[in-house]
C-alpha cells in the first residue's frame, strides 16, 4: 500500500519541520507549502491525502483556502491554528474544514487528529458497500426502518432527537458546528435554536450514553459544536 501523502501547510518553519519530521517517522509522506498561494497550487497537483493546514499565513488568509480547495475538493482539512478564538475554527469547520488542532499542540495529539480522519475516510468508503445500516459499538441506527437499537434494545426517539443523531452518525468522526447543524435541523441558525439543540442534545444523550456526564459517542467541543466520535 502507497504510504499516505500529507500537505502541510505552515509558514512558520520550525513548526513545519516538527510536523513533517513527526510525520515522516510514522509512515506517512510529506508535501510542504509555506504560503496559501503553494498550498492552493500542491493540493491541486499533488492531490493528498490529507491537507494540515496553518490558518496564519502570510498572503491568503486560511478561510479564503479552504473555501478555494472546497471548491473542486473534498480532502479532509484539518486545520492548525495559533488563535484561540472560537469564531475562527467555527469559521474554518462552516467552510469545510474537518477538524482542527490548536497551537500548541503534542505530536501524540496531531497523530490521533490524523487517525481519526482516516478512519473516517475508511468508514466512509465502507458506507457505499452497506449504508442502510450505521453501527458504532452498542449503537445501531438501520435507517431504511428509522429505528435505533443499543445492545439490541430499540430506543425512543423523538423525530428531531432520530435526525440529530443520523446527523451525527454520518458525519462521525467529524466537528459539526452548531449553525451548521441547527440549519441541518432547523432550517435556520438563531441563538434559540443553538438552546434548543442543547436540550435535544441532553435528551439524546440520556437515552444512548451510558454515562450522559460522561459521553462515550458523543463528544462537546464548548463554543463550537459536537462530534460523534468511533467507538
Ligand atoms: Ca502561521
Amino acid at each position: 500500500m502507497n504510504k499516505p501523502l500529507i500537505l502541510v501547510v505552515e509558514d512558520d518553519s520550525a513548526v513545519r519541520n516538527l510536523i513533517t519530521t513527526t510525520l515522516e517517522t510514522q509512515n506517512y509522506r510529506c508535501q510542504i507549502a509555506p504560503t496559501g498561494e503553494a498550498a492552493i497550487l500542491e493540493a491541486a497537483s499533488y492531490n493528498p491525502d490529507v491537507i494540515l493546514l496553518d490558518l496564519g499565513l502570510p498572503d491568503i488568509d486560511g478561510i479564503e483556502i479552504i473555501h478555494k480547495i472546497r471548491s473542486w475538493s473534498k480532502t479532509p482539512i484539518i486545520v492548525i491554528s495559533a488563535r484561540s478564538e472560537d469564531t475562527d475554527k467555527i469559521d474554518a469547520l462552516d467552510a469545510g474544514a474537518d477538524d482542527y488542532l490548536t497551537k500548541p499542540f503534542s505530536v501524540e495529539e496531531l497523530l490521533a487528529r490524523l487517525r481519526v480522519t482516516f478512519r473516517r475516510i475508511n468508514d466512509l468508503t465502507n458506507d457505499n458497500i452497506q449504508n442502510s445500516i450505521f453501527i458504532n459499538g452498542d449503537l445501531k441506527i438501520d435507517y431504511a426502518a428509522g429505528c435505533v437499537f443499543i445492545k439490541d434494545k430499540e430506543l425512543h426517539l423523538t423525530p428531531i432527537e432520530y435526525k440529530l443523531l443520523c446527523l451525527l452518525a454520518k458525519n462521525v468522526g467529524k466537528v459539526l458546528t452548531h449553525t451548521y447543524i441547527t440549519k441541518e435541523i432547523w432550517g435556520s441558525a438563531w441563538d434559540n435554536d443553538v438552546a434548543s439543540l442543547r436540550v435535544f442534545m441532553a435528551t439524546l444523550r440520556k437515552k444512548i450514553e451510558k454515562d450522559p456526564s460522561v459521553p462515550q459517542y458523543i463528544q462537546t467541543h464548548i463554543g463550537v459544536g459536537y462530534r460523534m466520535l468511533k467507538v
